[in-house]
């Protein structure tokens, strides 16, 4: 498994950092994001660090599969089959600040139809 020992995200997966983990499996670990913008705001990361959407590659993209499958079943389970928002940010114009990727999970209100 590869493991940045400076990443945040790395910490929380391997259990260094506390966190309100909700789902967990060999290539996900999801668990809710400490300063919510939503009822409901997860956060779902691949196991093995990756440093944005921008480092995918033939050889990991297999993790996005993982953690959308995890986003279906985490939706489910949270109660937002009316609707939720996934958004991940990429890089510092993105307005990425935790360099390991991750899928915010945003639901639980009406959320706006803008994107930015
Ligand atoms: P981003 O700005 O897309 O890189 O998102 C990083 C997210 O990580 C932010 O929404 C933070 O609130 C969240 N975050 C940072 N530290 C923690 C932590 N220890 N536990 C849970 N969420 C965190
Ligand atoms: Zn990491």
């Amino acid at each position: 498994m590869v493991f940045m020992s400076d990443c945040i995200f790395c910490k929380i997966i391997s259990g260094a950092i506390p966190s309100q983990c909700v789902f967990e499996d060999e290539f996900v670990f999801a668990f809710r994001d400490i300063a919510p913008q939503a009822p409901v705001h997860i956060l779902v990361v691949p196991k093995v660090h990756v440093e944005s959407a921008a480092e995918l590659t033939d050889e990991n993209s297999h993790l996005v599969a993982s953690c959308f499958e995890a986003i279906a079943k985490i939706a489910a389970d949270e109660g937002l089959g009316g609707g939720f928002r996934v958004i991940t940010n990429a890089g510092l114009d993105g307005g990425q600040t935790v360099f390991h990727l991750h899928f915010h999970i945003l639901g639980g209100r009406t959320l706006g139809a803008g994107l930015v």
